[in-house]
This record gives structure tokens, sequence and C-alpha cells, in this order.
């Protein structure tokens, strides 16, 4: 199954929003196990891509391949059930649930357990034991990322950095292989960012795939071995850090050429 394909094959990717190209034909992959930058200037599509990829959006046009599986088109959950998630923001009603009923909430839509909860009966008891599974890896996840003391704050009580460790978190309870990141160091302070640097690092030594879209350029630059630069909807160029800080054509893209 996908053979030396990379997990990751975006080809000739395309969204328009009525008027507007937000993703002009873009076309990269990202290699098991790397931890690769996205950048580009304010408005270059990053976030659409992700969205793309993740079944927010369905693209106007190209494919999304992911460990040699065409995935294009399909629903979040289920892209998500393969292994493959991006980082929410928590929105406004998760903000009146604690942090652990965050955690609780993640994967239960992916499952449908209520459907069958009601239906056959007789998988009560799986289904408790699979609720008490899970209530033992979001302890995990919330001590991974030094939150379990914060298990029983409302989420909308936590810091913008909290936030983000619980967006991680939220994504990684269900240990996906490849994790999409748009700016989860936004608004965080230098010792969670260094704890949040940490522990992807952590995570992939164990394996985990990560595409992580940054406006730090540091962080971009000393954290990841592959950097893809979007501009204006299309892959500008990509390569190692030093290549892409090299690039002439880069440097124009950021001072609006
Ligand atoms: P980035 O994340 O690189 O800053 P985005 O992907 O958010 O860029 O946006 C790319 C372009 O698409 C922008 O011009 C943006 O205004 C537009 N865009 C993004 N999402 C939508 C949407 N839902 N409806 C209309 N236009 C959108
Ligand atoms: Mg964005």
């Amino acid at each position: 199954e996908g053979g030396s394909e990379p997990p990751l094959v975006v080809r000739d990717l395309r969204k328009t929003f009525g008027g507007i190209t937000a993703v002009d034909g873009a076309s990269f992959s990202v290699e098991a196990g790397s931890l690769t930058g996205l950048i580009g200037p304010n408005g270059a599509g990053k976030s659409t891509t992700f969205n793309l990829i993740t079944g927010v959006h369905k693209p106007t046009g190209g494919t999304v391949r992911f460990r040699g599986e065409d995935i294009t088109g399909m629903s979040t959950p289920r892209i998500a059930n393969r292994g493959l998630v991006r980082t929410f923001q928590i929105a406004r009603e998760l903000e009146e649930m604690t942090v652990l009923e965050n955690m609780m909430l993640a994967p239960k839509g992916q499952i449908g357990e209520r459907f069958w909860y009601s239906v056959l009966p007789g998988l009560r008891g799986r289904v408790i034991e699979q609720e008490e599974e899970l209530r033992e890896r979001a302890w995990r996840q919330l001590e991974f990322f030094e939150i379990d003391h914060l298990a029983e704050e409302y989420a909308g009580n936590l810091s913008g950095g909290q936030r983000k460790l619980l967006e991680m978190a939220r994504a990684l309870l269900t240990d996906p292989e490849l994790v999409l990141l748009d700016e989860p160091l936004a608004g965080v302070n230098p010792t969670l960012e260094e704890k949040l640097l940490d522990r992807i690092h952590e995570l992939r030594e164990q394996g985990n795939t990560f595409l992580l879209v940054e406006h730090d350029m540091d962080v971009i630059m000393e954290n990841c071995e592959r950097v893809i630069v979007m501009h204006q909807g299309q892959v500008l160029a990509e390569g190692a850090p030093a290549e892409i800080t090299g690039d002439e054509r880069v440097v124009e893209a950021y001072l609006g050429g």
C-alpha cells in the first residue's frame, strides 16, 4: 500500500471562493517522520491548503493522497480516522466545558457510538470500556503536555498558551500519523513555546509526522529540515532552510513582489 510514496502527496490543488483563487495549483509532498515547514506571506493560501487536505473545504481541483490512498473531498472525520488531523482553535461553545470534557469530546463524532448504543444495547459494556480507555488516553495526553492540573478548569479560562497545548493534546488523542499545525505558537510565551517544540520533536522521534505553518522564521529555520514556500496560492520554492533563505524569489515574495 503506497510503496515508497510519501505519506502526504498534494497535486495541482486548487480552491476558488467566488472570484478569489485561494489555492492555485499547489503541489508538494511531506516525507514520513519529518517536521516540514509551510511558510509564505499572509494570504498565500496556507490555511486553505490545510482545510483542503483535512476535508474542511472541498477542492475545486487537484488531488490529495494520504498513505497511498486518494482522500480528496473525503469528510474530516473519515480523514481523521485514517490518521491525518489538524489542530483546531477551541470554539466558543467548548470554552464552557472543562479541559477534560474537551479531550473526551475529540474522537466521539468519529466513532459514532451513540448510534450503535441505541440500536444494539448489547454493546453497552463495550462502549463503557471504550470510554474508560479514552479517559485514560486523555489523561496521558494532558500529562504529556503538562496541563493535567487544569483538567477540571473551564477551557475558556485557559491562557492563550495553555489553549494551544490543549489543542495539541486534543489533536494527538487518536495517535495520528500526520498532524497539520496552523500557527500553534501564536500568542504563546517563550517558556510554553519551548515546551511545545520539545513535545513535537519527542513525538517525531516516536514516528509522527508534522507539517507546520509558522510566521517566526527563526522557529522554522531551527526546527524544520524541509520548508515549503507558498505565494499567491502556489508553491514558490521548497528545500532545506538554508536553500530557502538564499532564494531571491522568496525574499521578493515576502517584500510584496
Ligand atoms: P494564509 O493562511 O496563507 O494567510 P489563507 O489560506 O487564509 O492564507 O487565504 C488565502 C486567500 O483566500 C486569502 O485571499 C483569503 O482572503 C481567501 N480566503 C480564505 N478562506 C476564504 C473563505 N472561506 N472565503 C473567501 N475567501 C477566503
Ligand atoms: Mg493562515
